[in-house]
């Protein structure tokens, strides 16, 4: 029989002097498995172990399960001891199974990587925007404006959580029209911040087109995280992001792209929506961006909210979003892409690779109410930014929303949300975090189902990402040297550890 497992996993101490004789227990957790090529992925719902093994690998698992101890296992098989001894190491390192009651990782240890504090806190200044691209998810009602004293009371009540850093993203609307306020609060922040010994960190979430060299300087002073919207290539991008006189915004952000290396700081990730419109065309978005220097690009999928609402033709079709994954994995495994960071992709290979599951998009529950909150102009609080229907109002910055937040309805609702999904009994639930109760609701009109067109993507690209993974020491290194190169998430992994 043939195994690939992906032995144990980094970061992960495994004790491999661990012995098996005779009458050494074998228990296996309760696995679900997965079709890839002529090998199986067999994965662990409770815990996200995993490894591959070939069909005579899967009857070996099943007879396990019916087996108490090494001898046992002998005798019903027929195999020789030292295959047997090899392959039920192999499954112990993964942390599918346990020798002697031992797991390399068990159900009561995985549950203590989630840290459930908030971490996150999204300030939506505005709804203002100089652009107007067809799919903009803001509301086209009247567009209001934060105040300074409802950020400044949302960053001090967002400090007062146990974690030991926050990243404070401002958002809109275009945010860049309120820069003042945006120095306002990077100043209090990081004031406010030093008084209780916590890091702090800033991420501004722009259509770059207002940026200037004023603004790029306290940006680069200031260690300000700049992200940018661009779709692609000029065509593509200018389709559907354009300003009001229907001009498209590309030229005009790559000049503004020159202004980063006037201050001498790398250039902005990229954060590129995927619509129907480009979904097929990531993988060469990518080699572009790669090719301008970018050093990070991050897919949104459209989803049909606010003005994007009259626009539901742009929803991106699953199969088309899973292709595209696949070819940028098959472009990392043949060198072609090695010196941007395509997000969504290390998203998945981390949740592959780690038991700890860092992104709060990609977890069960996800960071909705827990991890993340958003606070809207007007100071309602909300549990993510896209979140912010009445029905999920959390309540106002001047009250007492995070004492309170844990015992909200609204975050208990999240929270047991996936009890009452299909993917209940979906072995691939800790890997993709049974998707986005947010596009859930703009797509589905409820948070009690799962937008298909994402479930398509995780049942496609994770099982092919688990092979690759197995088999492809140039996936791997290209997840490791991303991961070593990122200081943020190494802070909540090191912590976990
Ligand atoms: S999508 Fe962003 S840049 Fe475009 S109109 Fe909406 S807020 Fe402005
Ligand atoms: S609601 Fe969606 S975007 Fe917000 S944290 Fe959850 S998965 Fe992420
Ligand atoms: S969204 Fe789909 S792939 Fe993800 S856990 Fe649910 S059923 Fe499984």
């Amino acid at each position: 029989m043939n195994e690939m497992g992906t032995g144990p996993r980094p970061f992960l101490k495994v004790d491999l002097d661990v012995e098996v004789c005779m009458d050494s227990k074998i228990d296996i957790a309760p696995f679900s498995t997965f079709k890839q090529r002529d090998n199986y992925i067999l994965a662990v719902p409770e815990t996200s172990a995993w490894c591959i093994l070939d069909s005579q690998g899967v009857e070996l698992a099943h007879e396990i399960e019916q087996t108490q101890n090494f001898g046992e296992l002998i005798q019903a098989t027929q195999r020789s001891p030292e295959d047997l001894v090899s392959f039920v190491h192999t499954l112990y390192c993964c942390g599918v199974l346990s020798i002697n009651g031992k797991y390399v990782v068990n159900k009561a240890q995985f549950e203590t990587y989630t840290k459930p504090w908030l971490t996150m806190l999204l300030l939506h200044l505005t709804d203002r925007c100089n652009m107007k691209c067809d799919y903009c998810y803001t509301p086209a009602s009247e567009p209001t404006v934060m105040q300074f004293d409802t950020a400044q009371r949302a960053v001090a009540t967002a400090l007062r959580t146990p974690a030991d850093f926050l990243l404070v993203i401002f958002h809109g609307g275009e945010p860049l029209l309120e820069f003042p306020l945006i120095q306002k609060v990077v100043d209090f922040g990081y004031e406010a911040a030093e008084k209780v010994s916590k890091k702090i960190l800033f991420r501004i979430q722009s259509n770059g087109t207002l940026l200037d060299e004023e603004k790029m300087e306290f940006i680069a002073r200031h260690y300000v995280d700049v992200w940018i919207s661009l779709d692609g290539y000029q065509h593509i991008n200018d389709g559907c992001r354009r300003f009001p006189d229907g001009s498209g915004s590309f030229e005009m952000i790559l000049k503004k792209l020159e202004l980063f290396e006037k201050v001498n700081i790398p250039l902005p990730r990229i954060v590129t929506t995927v619509t129907s419109l480009n979904s097929s065309n990531l993988p060469k978005i990518v080699l572009f961006f790669q090719k301008m220097g970018i050093k990070g690009i991050k897919f949104s999928l459209f989803f049909p909210k606010g003005r994007g609402h009259a626009k539901s033709e742009y929803t991106p079709k699953g199969l088309e979003v899973a292709a595209s994954y696949l070819r940028i994995v098959d472009y990392i495994e043949q060198g072609k892409i090695f010196e941007i960071a395509v997000e969504n992709l290390l998203q998945y290979m981390s949740n592959i690779l780690l038991f700890d599951k860092i992104y709060p998009c990609l977890r069960d529950p996800c960071g909705a109410g827990l991890n993340i909150v958003a606070v809207e102009p007007g100071g309602d609080v909300y549990p993510c930014d896209c979140l912010n229907h009445p029905s999920f109002r959390l309540g106002d910055v001047s009250e007492d929303w995070l004492s309170e937040l844990r015992a909200s309805d609204v975050v208990k609702t999240l929270v047991k949300r996936s009890e009452s999904l299909q993917c209940v009994d979906c072995g691939l639930k800790l890997f993709c975090g049974c998707g986005c109760p947010n596009r859930a609701f703009w797509s589905c009109g409820t948070i009690e189902k799962v937008e298909r067109e994402e479930c398509i993507i995780s049942r496609l690209v994770i099982p092919k990402l688990m092979y690759k993974i197995a088999t492809s020491p140039l996936i791997r290194k290209y997840f490791e040297e991303w991961r070593l190169g990122k200081e943020f998430e190494k802070v909540e992994l090191e912590a976990a550890l």
